[in-house]
């Protein structure tokens, strides 16, 4: 909501529930928007209302940033956007350029072998629509790799697909990470449809009713550790994938050093996502602190 960083794809439904909850903006609301050159500028406050009503026309990939200034620490924000920003899009180019590099197996059999090799038999490896939408679902137990992954034969689909049979594994040995990390799961998917809404309204009665922002802060708090708590699991997950593709030999020298750095990449993301969510909690702390000061 009030640091939001949007793809332009799911812009304008996300624009129709703001539009819905924030009809007229306060003074320091503002709104910035970035293409993929790394051009960024601010709306001003017609293009904002534009922006709302029917979703501006954005370039494939631009983003839109939205913020409540406080102070000076809206730049902290801004800079975690173009951070996050180009970190995915350096990803996207390192995943082009791995996925050039062929290797002896599909995605599909590296998640098979691996798995087989850790005495596992109950995981299966599926084919799911969707690029990056590659996960292990502990659930009901399966490996989902995007078709790119699944069919491809190159060292960007063998090291997301050992990843993902990473988490498998860890799974399978009760990684005491990942089981912290699942039983968070229910109470984040609460937290995460609500908070944005609670958040809001407690900023708009922070003077007479505190306690809603406070509500608000817990449960942003509960999905900043889960942000947090993901960190092991993701880097634990690309450790076990980069010592079984070596042990294997599946990798070589060359393409085990392209594996380390996909997955490098996809570490960071988690990372800065991690650092955002914490500097936004920090961000709305200090809201409830200076609402209490004033009093
Ligand atoms: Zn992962």
């Amino acid at each position: 909501m009030f640091f939001e960083l949007s793809k332009s794809k799911d812009v304008n439904e996300k624009r129709a529930l703001s539009y819905f909850y924030l009809p007229s903006y306060p003074e320091n609301f503002h709104e910035y928007y970035g293409n993929k050159n790394g051009f960024l500028r601010r709306l001003n406050r017609k293009e904002m209302r534009y922006s709302l009503s029917d979703g501006i026309k954005l370039d494939n990939g631009g983003v839109i940033i939205q913020i409540v200034e406080m102070g000076g620490i809206y730049i902290i924000f801004i800079a975690f956007a173009i951070i996050s920003w180009l970190i995915s899009n350096q990803l996207k180019v390192k995943f082009a350029k791995y996925s050039k590099m062929p290797i002896q197996y599909s995605g599909k059999e590296i998640a098979e072998r691996m798995l087989r090799q850790n005495g596992i038999d109950d995981v299966k490896v599926l084919s799911v629509e969707g690029q990056l939408t590659d996960h292990y679902n502990p659930a009901n137990k399966t490996v989902n790799l995007s078709r790119d992954v699944y069919y491809g034969s190159n060292v960007a689909a063998a090291a997301v697909a050992a990843h993902e049979t990473g988490h498998a594994v860890q799974h399978a040995s009760a990684y005491a990470w990942l089981q912290m990390r699942s039983a968070l799961v229910p109470v984040v998917s609460f937290a995460s449809r609500w908070v944005q809404w609670v958040l809001l309204a407690g900023i708009l009665v922070v003077n007479t009713f505190p306690q809603l922002l406070v509500a608000g802060i817990i449960l942003f708090a509960s999905t900043t550790f889960f942000s947090i708590i993901t960190l092991p699991v993701e880097v634990n997950a690309s450790h076990r994938a980069l010592v079984w593709l070596k042990g294997t030999g599946i990798t070589n020298n060359q393409n085990q050093a392209a594996a380390f750095d996909a997955l490098k990449w996809a570490a960071y993301t988690y990372f800065i996502a991690a650092l955002a969510s914490l500097a936004t909690l920090v961000y709305y702390v200090l809201i409830l602190m200076g609402a209490r000061n004033r009093d």
